[in-house]
């Protein structure tokens, strides 16, 4: 059974902005070997829609990364699993994820892909929470940014559903809470 979904971003107005982030992505890495590391796995839909509008040649690379709070402190440990990302030395990387909430998995990444000896790091996210951010961090390509609610669709989940919904949502109901 499905919680009732409100439609927050409609997959027109996705559409429209994915494009337009492609197109700007294509001019600004124009001529470079761009890399775009997506972080799994909210980011897989908005990179699928996002590279067929990319016109310059760049590869692919996924990243797993997963945060545990401590039981005794309040710090995050970010586990990076990136098995199926190809080698970002001296590339160009482009980070893509669902959205920016904290903004503690993005800065990791950040500091763990210069670690790879990257030639440039920047960032993209889908959504943006107002509010959340915990983590001085600018993203360098930003689609919406939206209110602190819990959203899904379009790649992001609730328990491993809602995934597939071709539109950003609020959930509605008695267990939608964050995590
Ligand atoms: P951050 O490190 O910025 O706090 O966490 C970002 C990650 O938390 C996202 O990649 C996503 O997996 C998860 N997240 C944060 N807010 C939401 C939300 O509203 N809905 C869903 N489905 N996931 C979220
Ligand atoms: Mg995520």
């Amino acid at each position: 059974m499905h919680n009732a979904v409100k439609v927050l971003i409609s997959e027109d107005e996705i559409r429209e902005r994915v494009h337009a982030l492609g197109r700007q992505i294509e001019a600004d890495y124009h001529g470079k070997p761009l890399t775009i590391a997506a972080v799994l796995t909210g980011s897989l839909i908005v990179l699928a829609d996002l590279i067929r509008r990319i016109g310059v040649p760049h590869r692919i690379a996924l990243i797993q990364a997963s945060s545990y709070k401590g039981a005794t402190t309040t710090a995050t440990t970010l586990v990076i699993n990136e098995s199926f990302a190809p080698d970002v030395a001296d590339r160009d990387v482009l980070l893509l994820d669902d959205i920016l909430d904290t903004g503690q998995t993005l800065s990791a990444l950040i500091r763990h892909v210069n670690d790879r000896g990257a030639r440039s790091v920047r960032t993209a996210v889908l959504l943006r929470k107002i509010g959340r951010q915990e983590v001085p961090l600018e993203p360098d390509y930003c689609g919406f940014t939206i209110p602190n609610a819990f959203v899904v669709g379009y790649g992001l989940d609730y328990d491993d559903d809602y995934r597939h919904l071709p539109y950003v949502g609020i959930l509605d109901g008695p267990e939608a809470t964050p995590h």
